[in-house]
């Protein structure tokens, strides 16, 4: 019987086993992905991204298999486990289809236009979130109204609309798709991940 939970049930605390070492790489840096594993379901769908630490834990209880490895190991007194890389799940878990595309943030929005201005194409410099009709004017605050703007091409923009502004998203915006997550947790994907993606996620 399949169990069922949110991915958020997935990043649940559960005690280290003693004397184990693992890394405390700075996880949540923006663009950093060293200490991030790909956890894919039984059914090698992507459907999650974790700690290192969280990965190691569901390998130790057998609830998951490491199908890519790091260059490096992690000690722990007598056992020496692969640094995870992608994990697989051993007992299939049913994920909401939606689960991921629900919530509008600020770093989804980023996620799905790749860190990218939308207006003028520029990956960097400090990045917001531009609404293409201005709430003003009854734009509303949807996936379909919601881009990636750099902060120059945001206060050039103003308050107008695209026509008047005559500036027009180089993508049409929409919801993002089931593996938008992936995104979120690393804005660099890991080569290695890649051939467990979707093509065009
Ligand atoms: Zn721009």
């Amino acid at each position: 019987m399949a169990a069922t939970a949110t991915p958020e049930a997935l990043e649940g605390r559960d005690p280290v086993p003693a004397g184990a070492v693992l890394p405390g790489a700075p996880e949540r840096r923006r663009g950093g992905t060293s200490g991030r594993v790909l956890v894919l379901n039984a059914s090698y769908e992507p459907i999650n991204v974790c700690t290192v630490r969280r990965a190691t834990v569901l390998f130790l209880k057998q609830r998951a298999e490491i199908l890519e490895e790091g260059g490096w190991r992690l000690h722990a007194e007598s056992l020496t486990i692969p640094r995870p890389v992608v994990i697989r799940l051993v007992t299939y878990v049913r994920i909401p289809r939606d689960a991921h595309s629900r919530k509008i943030t600020r770093r989804a929005i980023f996620a799905r236009d790749r860190w990218t201005c939308q207006y003028c194409g520029r990956e960097r410099g400090k990045l917001t979130v531009d609404h293409v009709i201005p709430r003003s004017k009854g734009g509303s605050s949807a996936w379909d109204n919601i881009v990636t703007s750099c902060a120059p091409c945001n206060r050039r923009k103003g308050d107008r609309l695209p026509r008047q502004a005559e500036m027009h998203p180089l993508t049409h915006p929409s919801p993002p798709g089931p593996t938008i997550f992936v995104h979120v947790a690393a804005s660099a994907i890991p080569p290695v991940w890649e051939q467990y993606l979707p093509l065009a996620a």
